[in-house]
C-alpha cells in the first residue's frame, strides 16, 4: 500500500460571503493518478490552487510531502510542479529559451531537449509557443510542470478543448509521468478520461466531496445498489467509430 503524500483536512473556502469549499477532506497516495472531478464551479480549481500555496484557505489543515502548508510552505513549493499560466510565455521566446528561463526561476539547470523530448516536442525546440497545436500546448505546459523535477504535478483540466486523437496522447503522457514515480492530481469534467486515467478519484459537488474511491469500486457500488442503464450498451460507441476511423495518429496541423 501506497502511503499519503497529501493530506487535506476540513478544508474550507471563502470568498466574501459565498463558501466555495465546504469542509473536504481526502488523502492522495503516493504514485497515484488522483482525479478531482466535478461540474463547473464545484471548487476543484480552488482546491489545488490552495493545496499549490497559490491560494489562501479560509480554515482546514493540507500536508504535502509531510510539510504543514501553514508551517513551511517553501518546501512543498519545491517538491511540486504547477501548470504555468500561459500569460508568462513570453511571446518572442521559442519552447528552448522558455524552458531555460523557467528553470531559472526554480534555480535549476535542465537540458531542454530532453524534458521536450519527454513530451514529445523535441522538433518544435525552436517553435514558439503560440505556434502549437492545442495538444502539444498542453505538453509543453506539462514539461514545464517538470522542471524542478517535482514529487507531485497539478493538472487543471489538460484535456479541455483537445480532440480525440490529442487527450489520448496526453493521457499517455500522464501515465508515463505516474510510472516514473511522480504523483499525479488532475481535474476533469470528462467522466471517460477519469474512469480509464485516475487510479482514484473524488466527486466534488458545490464545495462537498461526494463519493471517493477506484472508478471501479464506484461502478461497482452503483451497480450493486441497483441501478441499470436503461438500454442495453453497445460494444462501442461514437468515439471508437471515430478513433477507428481518423486513427490514433496526432493530427497537428502542419
Ligand atoms: P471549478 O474549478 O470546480 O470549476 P472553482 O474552484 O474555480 O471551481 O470555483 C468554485 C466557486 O468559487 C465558483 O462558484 C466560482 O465562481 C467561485 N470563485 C472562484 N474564484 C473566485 C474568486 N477569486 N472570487 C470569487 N469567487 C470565486
Ligand atoms: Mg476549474
Amino acid at each position: 500500500m501506497s502511503k499519503p503524500i497529501i493530506k487535506v483536512n476540513n478544508l474550507h473556502k471563502k470568498y466574501g460571503d459565498f463558501t466555495a469549499v465546504k469542509g473536504l477532506s481526502f488523502e492522495v497516495l503516493e504514485g497515484e493518478i488522483f482525479g478531482l472531478l466535478g461540474p463547473n464551479g464545484a471548487g476543484k480549481s480552488t482546491t489545488l490552487e490552495i493545496i499549490e500555496t497559490l491560494r489562501e484557505k479560509t480554515s482546514g489543515e493540507i500536508w504535502v510531502g509531510g510539510f504543514d502548508l501553514d508551517k513551511e510552505p517553501n518546501e512543498i513549493k519545491k517538491i511540486i510542479g504547477v501548470q504555468l499560466q500561459t500569460s508568462g510565455y513570453y511571446p518572442g521566446l521559442n519552447l528552448t529559451e522558455l524552458l531555460e528561463l523557467f528553470a531559472g526561476l526554480y534555480n535549476r539547470s535542465i537540458d531542454p531537449l530532453a524534458l521536450l523530448d519527454t513530451v514529445n516536442l523535441r522538433d518544435k525546440a525552436r517553435s514558439k509557443f503560440k505556434e502549437l497545436s492545442g495538444g502539444q500546448k498542453q505538453r509543453f505546459s506539462i514539461a514545464t510542470t517538470l522542471i524542478n523535477e517535482p514529487r507531485i504535478i497539478f493538472l487543471d483540466e489538460p484535456t479541455t478543448g483537445l480532440d480525440p486523437q490529442a487527450r489520448r496522447n496526453l493521457w499517455d503522457l500522464i501515465r508515463q509521468i505516474r510510472d516514473k514515480g511522480t504523483t499525479v492530481i488532475i481535474t476533469t469534467h470528462y467522466m471517460d478520461e477519469a474512469e480509464i486515467l485516475c487510479d482514484r478519484v473524488a466527486i466534488v459537488d458545490k464545495g462537498h466531496i461526494i463519493a471517493l474511491n477506484s472508478p471501479d469500486k464506484l461502478i461497482d457500488e452503483l451497480v450493486a445498489s441497483g441501478f441499470e442503464k436503461p438500454k442495453e450498451v453497445k460494444k462501442a460507441n461514437l468515439e471508437d467509430v471515430f478513433i477507428q476511423l481518423t486513427g490514433h495518429a496526432l493530427r497537428e496541423g502542419a
